[in-house]
């Protein structure tokens, strides 16, 4: 048998990927408000902010200017050029969200997933779909965010997107939201099961407090 560390637990890092308009956004919203312990790292982006977005809790909205600095500083633990904007994930935040002992959600495109792949490798890869086009094409209109060129590119975009689900450990289809929502939350659950990140600190503490 082998001896337990006495070790705390370590996050887990959760990379959510998902053509634009499937339902990524409510679905990681609803995750933070229900299960405690899981924070989103907040990306930096040269997109302009929607109507409702705030600075630093949305995305940190910085200038391309800034944007390539922080690449040349190696700022990113990976960065992405997405429908005609950078956005990219801050090595720092990901270490003080670590070092906090959160399980972290990336909510990132394909692009930047494979760039993490590289670099994480004992993350858990998601990938969420539309139910088909037509729905997907629907929700981006309802949404009212974007202009009707911007939904055609992300529609374009989509089918690339959606060929790379494969690489993914696991694919949640959106089609109704209660049941998605069950879904990932499965995941997040039993990643959390997994021995290897259960908090052995508290089961050597148990064992202790008997002798
Ligand atoms: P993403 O973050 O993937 O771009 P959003 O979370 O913004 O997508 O969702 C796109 C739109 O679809 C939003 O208006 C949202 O309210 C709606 N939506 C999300 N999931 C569902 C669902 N299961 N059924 C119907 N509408 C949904
Ligand atoms: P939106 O502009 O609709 O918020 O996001 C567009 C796309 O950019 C989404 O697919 C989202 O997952 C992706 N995205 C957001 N932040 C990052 C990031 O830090 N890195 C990468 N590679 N993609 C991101």
């Amino acid at each position: 048998m082998t001896a337990i560390k006495k070790k705390k637990r370590e996050g887990t890092l959760f990379v959510i990927s998902a053509p634009s308009g499937s339902g990524k956004s409510t679905l990681c919203r609803e995750l933070l408000r229900k299960i405690p312990g899981i924070k989103l790292s907040v990306s930096y982006t040269t997109r302009k902010p929607r109507k409702g977005e705030t600075n630093n809790i949305h995305y940190t909205f910085i200038s391309q200017k800034r944007f390539k600095n922080m690449i040349n500083s190696g700022e990113f633990a990976e960065w992405a050029m997405v429908h005609g904007n950078l956005y990219g994930t801050s090595i720092k935040r990901l270490k003080k969200l670590n070092k906090e002992g959160y399980d972290i959600i990336l909510d990132i495109d394909v692009q930047g997933a494979f760039q993490v792949k590289n670099n994480y490798k004992d993350a858990v890869y998601i990938f969420i779909l539309p139910p088909s086009m037509e729905i997907l094409k629907q929700r981006l209109m309802n949404r009212k965010t974007d202009s009707k060129e911007a939904i055609t590119r992300r529609l374009d975009r989509a089918k690339d997107e959606i060929l790379s689900y494969k690489e993914y450990d696991y694919v949640i289809i959106n089609d109704k939201l209660e049941k998605a929502y069950r879904d990932l939350e499965s995941i997040i659950i039993s990643a959390r099961l997994k021995t290897k990140n259960i908090d052995h600190k508290k089961i050597i503490d148990f064992i202790k407090k008997w002798r």
